[in-house]
């Protein structure tokens, strides 16, 4: 809207834009209460064998209850957060939340494992380290239980600090997940610099299998390069029986998308989809 109203949006602040101005510093506000208020909760999606439908790991998704707007998504919510450093306890919230709903997993799924998706910014942080070890052994959660999905974006900006990082938590035994892949600054040099052990391929190429060659031929390529590199794949997304024939012909053995369950479905870790 403020693009088809022109430049003059930008000079007289126009009463819709002066609300937005407050709702967000409100909601700022309102975000610094949000942990404390227990108004965050974890939805978990289900991460499912290919060729047997078994759940082999969940992806911890945030979602704020707000008290007047009803149920926000991450989208909603974590850009701001990132602004104000308000992200550093929400991350933390996370992955303690997290590694104790893993931990009640363990009688129907010993093996299953967690994922928590980490900020850039708290990659930057060398408490990130502490967090996981005090998350992991608080809820009793073997260390191997727990990957962090970390984006290309932010592994880009890649220091020796944040690398040597990378490397302590490989050495805890934490898996480290590339989110999203594809869609940012995927190189091979940066892959033989990373410490990861899993790949997640974008549901961008996911949605366009079936209508497009290049789609399929990214999908195919990710596919052989993790299994090149000895790295566990995931292609994320897949919302359509279609979808899931082609990336399990292709070869890809992990899968993740609303076919198999929603972030908001019944708990299903442990469980067949069969
Ligand atoms: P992501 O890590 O790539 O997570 C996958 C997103 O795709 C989730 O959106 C999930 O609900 C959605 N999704 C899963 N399957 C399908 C499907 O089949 N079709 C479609 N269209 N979408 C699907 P969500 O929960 O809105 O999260 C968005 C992003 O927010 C995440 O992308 C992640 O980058 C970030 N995020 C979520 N939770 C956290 C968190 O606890 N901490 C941090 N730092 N970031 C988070
Ligand atoms: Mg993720
Ligand atoms: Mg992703
Ligand atoms: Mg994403």
């Amino acid at each position: 809207a403020a693009k088809a109203a022109g430049k003059s949006a930008h000079r007289t602040c126009t009463p819709a834009l002066r609300e937005s101005a407050v709702s967000r510093a409100e909601l700022i506000a309102d975000l610094r209460r949000a942990v404390d208020e227990q108004q965050l909760h974890l939805e978990f999606q289900p991460i499912v064998d290919l060729a047997t439908g078994a759940v082999r790991s969940a992806e911890a998704l945030v979602r704020w209850q707000h008290p007047r707007l009803g149920m926000l998504p991450p989208a909603r919510f974590l850009p701001l957060a990132e602004e104000t450093g308000l992200i550093l306890p929400i991350d933390r919230w996370v992955i303690h939340e997290a590694c104790r709903a893993a931990a009640t997993w363990r009688d129907r799924a010993p093996e299953a494992t967690v994922a928590v998706n980490i900020s850039a910014a708290h990659l930057r942080r060398p408490d990130l380290i502490a967090t996981v070890t005090e998350a992991t052994a608080e809820a009793g959660l073997a260390p191997r239980a727990l990957t962090l999905e970390l984006t290309e974006s932010a592994l880009i900006e890649g220091t020796d600090a944040v690398l040597e990082r990378l490397r302590q938590l490989r050495e805890l035994g934490i898996g480290i997940a590339i989110d999203d892949f594809g869609t940012g600054y995927s190189s091979l040099s940066y892959l033989h610099r990373i410490p990861a052990t899993e790949l997640k391929i974008d549901r961008s190429f996911v949605a366009r299998l079936g209508a497009d060659d290049r789609a399929y031929a990214t999908v195919e390529m990710v596919t052989r390069l993790a299994d090149a590199f000895d790295l566990a794949v995931v292609a994320e997304g897949v919302e359509t029986e279609r979808q899931h024939a082609v990336v399990t012909a292709i070869g890809c053995p992990r899968g993740q998308g609303y076919l198999y369950g929603r972030p908001d479905g019944p708990g299903t870790v442990g469980q067949n989809r069969a």
